[in-house]
């Protein structure tokens, strides 16, 4: 990053709470937002609040038909609809009417995602790769001013794949991820947090709307280098479990 850009102010952002149904601080805050919109307002621009997947919000599922998160490729954007299809592939095309279309010039300028883990992991920062670089810088200003817990970042895109998440369909995104949470449970602690880190970006879009020179830097993020099974009995059944140093969590309490 070592070349300067200007890139223009952003002034359409969505955040999506309930991609997962059954991920609580999103939805709970995807809610509050929309009866009161008021804490996603700044001076330069104001935050667009939707639930991601309803039906599976109404149901506290995960999804009910497929993966809404992984269902917006352009080839499952551009199918025609069809009376067998899961719930997610429509509501996914909805999303990128909505929101996109992705890859457009409509599309629009920035789109939160939020997500939860069973995974004592503190907070992840979501991006699809270090090319991205308004969501890069963004995470870089966020690790730098949100002392809660960790904040790691994860970059999901292999290379060669296209991007598939909710947030691709407009033009830069960021999912972020807060655990640990069980499923279908709201920790008022971790709705906080969540709360903290949207504040903290939605200060680095107005920073940056403003004008603000965010100089280069260097910083560490983390990448898929490859998939490794559990081992197993000869009948294919797991015959080892996560060693308890490993469980206890990474570095907070
Ligand atoms: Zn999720």
């Amino acid at each position: 990053m070592a070349a300067s850009c200007r890139l223009k102010p952003l002034s359409r952002v969505a955040v999506s709470g309930g991609t997962h149904g059954n991920e609580m601080s999103g939805i709970y805050l995807a809610k509050h937002w929309l009866r009161d919109p008021m804490e996603l307002r700044r001076g330069s621009f104001a935050v667009t609040p939707f639930l991601g997947n309803p039906r599976a919000i109404e149901k506290c599922e995960r999804y009910v038909g497929q993966d809404l998160n992984h269902t917006f490729t352009t080839e499952l954007l551009s199918s025609a609809e069809a009376e067998d299809e899961p719930y997610e592939v429509g509501r996914a095309r909805e999303i990128n009417q909505t929101y996109g279309p992705k890859g457009s010039a409509q599309a629009f300028d920035f789109m939160f995602d939020l997500h939860n883990t069973t995974a004592n992991m503190g907070a992840c920062l979501i991006v699809d790769s270090e090319e991205s670089l308004l969501p890069m810088h963004m995470c870089h200003y966020i690790q730098t001013h949100y002392k809660w817990s960790p904040c790691r970042i994860y970059l999901y895109k292999l290379p060669g794949e296209e991007t598939y998440s909710i947030d691709s369909v407009a033009k830069a995104g960021l999912a972020l991820e807060l655990g640990p949470q069980p499923q279908r449970v709201v920790r008022a602690d971790l709705f906080a947090q969540m709360r903290a880190l949207m504040a903290c970006a939605l200060d680095f879009i107005e920073l940056f709307n403003k004008g603000t020179v965010f100089p280069a830097f260097e910083i560490e993020a983390y990448k898929i280098t490859g998939r490794m099974d559990y081992p197993r009995y000869p009948n294919g059944e797991i015959s080892a479990m996560v060693h308890p140093k490993l469980q206890v969590g990474v570095g907070w309490e």
